[in-house]
């Protein structure tokens, strides 16, 4: 073998290798989940919250917590998170419809969203903040808090369309008890939902109904039948704030940890996430995913997860090194 060879044989697969772990680890989608305050056990919400992501293998995720309904004004002043540097922000929080945010923080996150950041509120961070007119916006309905009638409409299904319904009178935020229930697809074209079953069977918990708010530019995703109002209810929205992207879950009630280590709920969560920050869904439908019967509650790194496909970077990166190879393996010889 000549000299040339040799070299070539141990530096071109250090260089794809290098080539493609370095595009692999540059497109993890960057997550900031954000806690400290809320009307459930938070501190026991985000672990698992935290290790559903990490498990997909998409995702880097931080972790924020807030100082909280008691924090001290130097507290709060000390809180930046820089959300410019994250692609998407996972709330975990619930202030109880009153905003301590600094005027600053929440101009930054207002900035941050309608310059294209996504946003994923789960179960009681639609209860938050009722006196931050854009945050209503970016939820596009809320319960609890102060909310009333007049906070704005509810999202109501009519000849199969949903569609805002001002309904002057009635709640603003309720459930029942808790019970397994089941989750209907909405919109089956949509990226976060592609694959997933039209109906499948959610670990027990309490279903959110009857919330309100300016409902603009939402759509969806999937509903469930509720036995408070006789109506679906809208359990997981995409919604639209100027080039941002909100993937709302209301799903996620923690007493025991059954309705967020619900595969159903995970996936949903973590494709949500994906959607929000970058427009496209890679993770693919685990094998425990919940049958229509059946409800699936395992553990984030006892599920099966997969990414659909080489992310378009590390793609390219592979056939600019495989066409290097051929390159410098072909090129004529001297001497
Ligand atoms: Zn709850």
């Amino acid at each position: 073998m000549s000299k040339r060879i040799v070299i070539l044989s141990i530096v071109l697969p250090a260089l794809v290798a290098s080539l493609v772990s370095s595009a692999g680890a540059a497109e993890k989608v960057k997550v900031l989940i954000i806690d400290g305050q809320n009307n459930h056990n938070w501190k026991k919400m985000t672990p698992p919250m935290k290790a559903t992501l990490e498990a997909t293998g998409r995702f880097t995720v931080a972790v924020s917590t807030l100082p909280g309904n008691k924090g001290k004004a130097e507290d709060w002043a000390a809180w930046k998170p820089e959300f410019a540097k994250y692609d998407v922000v996972v709330s975990n929080y619930n202030d109880g419809g009153k905003c301590r945010w600094p005027e600053e923080r929440r101009k930054e996150f207002e900035k941050f969203m309608k310059e294209g950041g996504g946003f994923v509120p789960v179960h009681a961070a639609d209860n938050s903040s009722n006196d931050w007119p854009a945050y209503n916006e970016i939820i596009a309905v809320g319960g609890w808090g102060g909310r009333n009638p007049k906070s704005g409409c509810l999202m109501r299904k009519k000849d199969g369309k949903w569609a805002p319904d001002p309904a002057p009178k009635g709640r603003s935020g309720s459930h029942g008890g808790s019970w397994e229930y089941p989750i209907n697809t909405e919109a089956p074209d949509h990226p976060i939902m592609k694959g997933i079953p039209s109906g499948w069977k959610h670990a027990k918990e309490e279903m959110y109904n009857s919330m309100r708010g300016p409902c603009k530019n939402v759509t969806v995703l999937a509903s469930a039948p509720c036995k408070q109002t006789k109506v679906d209810e809208p359990q997981v929205m995409i919604i639209k704030y100027g080039k941002g992207t909100v993937c709302h879950i209301t799903l996620g009630h923690v007493g025991s940890l059954d309705a967020i280590q619900c595969v159903g709920f995970q996936t949903i969560f973590a494709r949500g996430t994906e959607f929000c920050a970058t427009g496209k869904v890679t993770i693919a439908i685990p094998k425990e995913f919940p049958t229509k019967d059946k409800v699936s509650i395992v553990p984030a790194d006892k599920v099966t997860w997969k990414l659909k496909t080489a992310s378009k970077k590390s793609t390219t990166a592979i056939i600019l090194a495989s066409v290097l190879a051929g390159l410098c393996v072909l090129a004529p010889r001297r001497g």
